[in-house]
């Protein structure tokens, strides 16, 4: 009778021949040096030694599964988006979940913003949606995004992070006023990944058949209900089960709850840009949803693991300059940076053919370029010429670009963003602020307060620089986070 053991295959090299022993080494004599000669051993441990790649700088901790994207409303006015072209429609995705400042390691239940990376795998290409469980973000050009990250990564001395370093830099950043007070508010710890909404954050262009084009902001609200963790909870969990985050996604996804968000849009005719109150392409700024009330267009549900978190998880790549025809960039000036860090990150972080793998690569069509070449090329392309123009079949540009041209005047220049009626670094952290219950204000402020604190005791100006932004955002508030960080600094 045949055993499950003769069933099972030899175990071999990389190059295929049977190992015999997996558990001695190749030694001259007994007892004596191991051999050179022992190929199995050396390839055993260069192997293990390459097992990492470098991590995200950034966003290093996620967790992600693969779904469904259903259209449940007709968007072909303002979109020729085919995957968005028919009500019932169905796209596969895959969504990557972050935390964006701890390492691989990290413990998930921290208060961070969470990435909310989505790819749709569409019929003309994979489209990459790259938000955050936010609508805004700390600053608003890319040009300060290294700095930032400084602030919130090891301080180059003490190896940890600083509460000197991150209030001395928002201090100094007064758009970072709403992100802040979103962040400690109770949305800054989400129980899990799937009690909580993703924004796309950025504003984006959507581009009809007719040509006529939209600002878009897209916004995926959670159908489990929000859920949050207090910092004691929070606290706890760390500790308990650093892995908290990424267990409970994938558990739920094999008892079959799977959990699904229903996404919305906000539009803007482009003609409305140049005179809104806002300016609709800063990323600290929200649009309030009076102005542009948000339409629901489709529903999103994560219903299959990874079966190999490496390969498809920290191999995963999303870059928000992967658009399909219909849709493409703002003049955000953060999604401008980001349109190149991205793609970027990914070329060091995985390499130059990263896009080839079973995760990355298009699912609904095929990829035709002239790349060739370059680490782990998988020679895909076989005898196929690899120029362009040719006359030997080779594929060939469609002569429409995918999204519409936006006019532009002036001349270069490191200019400041265009000054809109309502554009202050406060207005909208003020209405966030009131927008808090009583007791989330509560423990808004003893969150800031117990951070605020922990700067050094000789650098008040930091601290009264910090405390002077929430009080332009809202007396109260200022007045509230004063007297709280004062009482605490005393304690000292
Ligand atoms: P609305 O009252 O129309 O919308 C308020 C928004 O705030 C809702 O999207 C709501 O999300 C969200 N919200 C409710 N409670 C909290 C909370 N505790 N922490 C964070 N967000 C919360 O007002 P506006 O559109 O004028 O926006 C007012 C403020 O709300 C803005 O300044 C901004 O800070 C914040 N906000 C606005 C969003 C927008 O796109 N306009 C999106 C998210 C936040 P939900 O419906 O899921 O409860």
């Amino acid at each position: 009778m045949t055993t499950q053991d003769d069933l099972r295959p030899t175990l071999t090299t990389e190059a295929g021949a049977p190992v015999a022993d997996n558990q001695n080494t190749e030694t001259a004599g007994v007892g004596g040096p191991a051999l050179l000669q022992d190929q199995h051993l050396f390839e055993k441990l260069a192997h293990f030694n390459r097992e990492r790649i470098p991590e995200r700088v950034v966003h290093a901790r996620g967790a992600g599964a693969y779904g469904t994207f259903t259209v449940t409303a007709d968007v072909t006015p303002y979109t020729r988006a085919a995957f968005l072209s028919e009500v019932g429609k169905q796209t596969e995705t895959f969504l990557r979940f972050s935390t964006v400042a701890g390492s691989l390691g990290s413990a998930d239940a921290v208060r961070d913003p969470r990435g909310f990376a989505l790819k749709f795998y569409t019929e003309d290409g994979n489209y990459d949606l790259v938000g955050n469980n936010t609508p805004v973000f700390f600053i608003k050009d890319a040009v300060k995004f290294p700095d930032f990250i400084h602030t919130q990564k090891r301080d180059p001395y003490t190896g940890s992070q600083e509460a000197d370093n991150v209030w001395d830099f928002w201090g100094f950043s007064p758009e970072s006023t709403h992100q802040v007070t979103w962040l400690f508010g109770d949305r800054g710890i989400p129980a899990t990944l799937r009690h909580m909404n993703g924004y796309g954050s950025h504003t984006y262009q959507w581009q009809n058949e007719a040509g006529e084009h939209f600002w878009v902001k897209y916004h995926f609200k959670t159908d489990q209900g929000i859920r949050n963790l207090t910092q004691a909870e929070a606290n706890a969990l760390a500790g308990e089960d650093p892995d908290s985050h990424q267990r409970d996604l994938r558990e739920s996804i094999e008892r079959g709850e799977f959990p699904s968000w229903t996404v919305q849009v906000q539009i803007m005719p482009a003609a409305d840009a140049a005179a809104y109150r806002f300016n609709p392409f800063d990323l600290t700024k929200v649009w309030p949803h009076a102005d542009y009330p948000p339409i629901e267009i489709g529903r999103l549900e994560l219903n299959r693991n990874p079966d190999n978190v490496f390969a498809e998880v920290e191999q995963s790549i999303f870059s928000p300059a992967h658009f399909v025809p219909g849709i493409g960039p703002s003049p955000d000036k953060m999604l401008q940076g980001r349109l190149f860090a991205y793609a970027d990150a990914h070329r060091y972080r995985v390499g130059i053919n990263a896009d080839h793998l079973p995760v990355n690569r298009p699912h609904a069509t095929e990829a035709h370029t002239n790349h060739r070449d370059g680490r782990l090329y998988d020679g895909r392309h076989g005898r196929r010429k690899n120029y362009e123009p040719n006359s030997f079949g080779g594929p060939v540009q469609t002569g429409r670009p995918l999204w519409a041209a936006v006019p532009v005047a002036g001349a270069t220049g490191t200019h400041e963003a265009p000054a809109h009626a309502e554009d202050d670094d406060f207005g909208q952290a003020g209405t966030l602020y009131r927008l808090f219950s009583e007791e989330e204000k509560q423990r808004l402020i003893a969150n800031l307060a117990g951070f605020i604190a922990k700067v050094s005791a000789d650098r008040d100006d930091i601290v009264e620089r910090a405390i002077d932004n929430f009080r332009r955002a809202d007396a109260d508030y200022g007045r509230r986070l004063e007297e709280a960080v004062r009482g605490l600094r005393k304690q000292k």
